[in-house]
């Protein structure tokens, strides 16, 4: 496959970027070789500066739930940006798309808008701090939250990627502030509780786990974060930024959460269908503690823009119950057909699902915590691969990541990424 082009703009970031990228997991450091440069993206499939073109299991880590470019979206977003990107002021777009999560998602009575999942987390921590007044965060390991500094302590995605589990910069206050447990470990957390119940100002969890490759909770875990938060009088952070309204219109807790609630709810990705906006949401009167109605600080000169918002609400629209039965169907497809390769070519693999989220851990069987993620065959995933890639299949450059299905995938799609896994899982066992 032809890569000069890329490897030509890799050669020239890498002189004025750190690495060359905006963001480390794109580096290919895992994986090996020169990360595609890609130009353009049409429904599901998206083309690299050379011209080669790909189907696209990235979708932007998850944003492009519709696809790229899709023409309704595109529309929305030109009509916007032709009254400008931004006003600094309030935007009747945000209400709309507020009103619009809150009727998706009973749980969030008040939603705030940012830039990035990133400052939601960071918005979710200051204000459990603040209404609690105390100071301990509870997070489990190989669980990504973004990169604000007390959730780098044991994170998932690229920290598991490139194998940094606590980051320089990261100061013993804030390590000492964070306690890390392992995920769908209930003895841990019951331990935690019954220890340190009364200091603990929230429990952040993934509502299922999907930066260490895809690691469902256990039956009752979320559930179990609830009440015990409940109890002692702590705040439960739901962090849906990748499976909300991904894995249904309500998210995983609209899908799973039947008996408990989630006091804080953070979201990102699908709500801003590809251009930077996420939010925090939850509770009204934990929510009405924000700046101006209450004292916790939050801001961001490009919050709720117009152009952001118009992406999220088309992107929305198109998010009805046929699209949701639309990503489970492929879903399965893609991942049965990666399975059936795997285990045609008797390749040892856990083929691990959340709704419509999905990833292998090769040479593992099931995985259900961050210790067991770890053990997994990087080598093998290196090898599969960049052979999807060179069989015209853009899959996570990472073993720690899920992938992502969008409703343009096709019929013909689904053959090319059958025909690729199997090329892929052959090269895994003869190596
Ligand atoms: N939380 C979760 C669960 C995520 O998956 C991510 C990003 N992958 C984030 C938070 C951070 O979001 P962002 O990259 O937009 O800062």
């Amino acid at each position: 496959m032809e890569t000069s082009k890329s490897n030509y703009w890799h050669s020239r970031a890498q002189r004025v970027i750190p690495g060359g990228v905006s963001s480390p997991v794109r580096a290919f450091k895992a994986v090996g070789g020169t990360p595609r440069y890609f130009v353009s993206g049409a429904g599901s499939r998206v083309t690299d500066v050379d011209g080669n073109n790909y189907v696209d299991l990235v979708g932007s880590w998850g944003p492009m739930i519709v696809g790229h470019a899709h023409p309704k979206v595109v529309e929305k977003v030109s009509a916007a940006m032709s009254k400008s990107f931004s006003f600094g002021a309030p935007h009747p777009n945000e209400s709309l798309l507020a009103e619009s999560i809150s009727q998706r998602v009973s749980a969030a009575e008040r939603v705030r808008f940012v830039s990035s999942g990133t400052e939601a987390v960071m918005t979710a921590v200051r204000l459990a701090r603040g209404a609690t007044g105390r100071a301990l965060i509870v997070k489990f390991s190989g669980c990504y939250h973004g990169h604000l500094d007390s959730m780098l302590v044991s994170a998932g995605s690229g920290v598991a990627t490139l194998g940094l589990p606590n980051s320089p910069g990261v100061t013993a206050g804030q390590v000492a502030d964070t306690v890390v447990l392992e995920y769908n470990n209930f003895d841990e957390l019951n331990e935690l509780f019954s220890e340190r119940g009364s200091e603990v100002a929230a429990v952040i969890t993934e509502a299922a786990a999907a930066n260490m490759g895809v690691v469902p909770p256990l039956d009752g875990f979320n559930e179990q974060i609830a009440k015990l938060c409940a109890m002692h009088g702590a705040l439960m952070i739901l962090d849906e930024v990748m499976t909300g309204f991904r894995v249904s219109r309500a998210g995983w807790w609209g899908k799973y959460g039947s008996g408990w609630q989630p006091d804080l709810i953070t979201m990102g990705k699908v709500i801003g269908g590809g251009l930077p906006l996420a939010a925090v949401a939850g509770r009204a009167e934990i929510m009405d503690l924000l700046a101006p109605l209450g004292s916790v600080y939050q801001a961001g000169t490009l919050s709720g823009n117009p152009v952001a918002t118009s992406a999220g609400l088309a992107t929305l629209e198109l998010l009805d119950q046929d699209a949701y039965d639309l990503l489970d169907k492929r879903a399965g497809e893609i991942g049965d057909a990666i399975s059936g390769a795997l285990n045609g070519h008797v390749v040892q693999h856990s083929y691990q699902v959340a709704g419509n989220l999905f990833s292998f851990f090769l040479g593992c069987s099931r995985v259900t915590n961050y210790a067991q993620a770890s053990t997994q065959d990087q080598t093998a995933f290196k090898i599969f691969f960049n052979s999807m890639l060179d069989n015209g299949v853009s899959i996570p450059p990472s073993a720690f990541e899920a992938w992502f299905v969008s409703t343009a995938i096709t019929d013909s799609d689904v053959e090319t990424i059958a025909l690729a896994a199997d090329r892929a899982a052959r090269s895994v066992a003869q190596a």
